[in-house]
């Protein structure tokens, strides 16, 4: 008996001769019939062959079932698209990022300085106190989500030799030279490096990120398997909706300083004047509001770190603080020619009096 495959049927041609047979809805089982009709009994279905001299016995498949060698592979495949991310900072970010990988079926462990064992255990996050413990699970991905500041003391105090000979380290710090110097010096060469920076956090991107930012450089993947792994972490941000800009990290650097540094320091200068809502809020004044609440939100650490770790942030505060002198001269500047218009004209109405 030969086994012909056709279009998820299998089709077992008996060199004896003798009639087809299909079988829909029920497995394991034959049938034998003669009948040209077709009809359907109890999940059968015979499909109308005309007789011929060879027998031809076509065996339809139903729904894959687990033993079955597509279904394992399906499994096995479904188990490949699966990362184990290890978070290493699990604070504010690292728990918002969590929160959407677990949601799309990673397993995700983490550590931290602090004890978030409970919030883990909500989360279906594994948390390991100790660091060895963490390292020794093997991540695929060791996601740094630490402070700026405390960056570069958090890398130095993992025991890299206890992770997978190649280790994917990813970092999503809001400044980028700095983790991609870092990691170069640290690393060893096997480990592949992603710089990544998603530009929204827990208040701008709570409901959805379709659309938000993810800025990302792969500094050093390998090819093969381990550019997978990479796209593969990377896809988590697509299939959310992010808007995927592959840029180098001094470049991220340079539009950041004018774009992320000026709106938090705006927003933190906002914060200082104590701003409340009134009953008759403009569009602008709410906007202006809603940017207080979210820089507010992160930590000093972050905004202190997007001052000392971006060389361009000075230059953007030295921009800032001479754009509002210039704004003040021109206020004052009118202000005075209004006043002096004011004194000539009432000295030379006095005089010809
Ligand atoms: P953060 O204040 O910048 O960082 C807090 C994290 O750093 C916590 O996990 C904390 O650990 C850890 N940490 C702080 N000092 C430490 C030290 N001395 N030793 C060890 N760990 C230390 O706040 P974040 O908002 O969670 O940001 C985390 C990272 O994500 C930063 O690099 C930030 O630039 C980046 N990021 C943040 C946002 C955002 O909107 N928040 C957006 C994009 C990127 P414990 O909690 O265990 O104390």
């Amino acid at each position: 008996m030969e086994a012909v495959r056709l279009q998820g049927a299998r089709v077992l041609r008996d060199a004896q001769g003798g009639d087809a047979r299909a079988l829909l809805g029920s497995r394991g089982s034959s049938s034998s019939s003669s009948s040209s009709s077709s009809s359907s009994t109890s999940g059968r279905v015979r499909l109308p062959l005309r007789r011929s001299k060879s027998r031809l016995s076509v065996v339809a498949l139903d729904a894959a079932q687990p033993f079955d060698y597509e279904s394992r592979r399906m499994e096995q495949m479904h188990k490949e698209s699966k990362l184990k991310v290890g978070i290493v900072g699990f604070g504010n970010f690292g728990q918002f990022l969590a929160q959407r990988i677990v949601k799309q079926g990673h397993a995700v462990l983490a550590h931290s300085r602090s004890d978030y064992s409970s919030l883990c255990d909500e989360m279906g996050v594994s948390f390991f106190r100790d660091v060895d413990d963490f390292c020794e699970e093997h991540p695929d991905v060791v996601l740094l989500s630490t402070s700026i500041l405390s960056t570069e003391a958090v890398l130095r105090s993992l025991p890299l030799q206890r992770l997978k000979r190649s280790t994917l380290f990813v970092d999503v710090l809001s400044v980028k030279e700095f983790p991609k110097t870092l990691f170069q010096q640290v690393l060893p060469a096997e480990f592949d490096i992603l710089c990544t920076h998603p530009m929204f956090g827990p208040e701008s991107g709570r409901g959805s990120w379709n659309s938000l930012p993810l800025v990302y450089d792969k500094v050093r993947v390998g090819s093969g398997v381990r550019d997978e792994r990479c796209q593969r972490f990377l896809e988590i941000f697509e299939r959310e909706g992010c808007r995927m800009v592959e840029m180098s990290c001094a470049e991220h650097d340079r539009f950041a300083a004018s774009s992320q540094f000026i709106t938090h320091t705006v927003g933190r200068m906002l914060g200082k004047l104590e701003l409340e809502s009134t009953p008759i809020n403009t569009k602008g004044y709410e906007t202006l509001l809603d940017l207080v609440q979210n820089t507010q939100g992160d930590s000093f650490d972050l905004y202190y770190g997007l001052f000392m770790y971006n060389i361009n942030a000075t230059e953007e505060l030295e921009r800032l603080e001479l754009a509002f002198d210039a704004l003040k001269k021109q206020l004052f500047g009118k202000l005075h020619n209004v006043l002096r218009k004011q004194l000539f004209d009432v000295g030379s109405a006095a005089t010809n009096h």
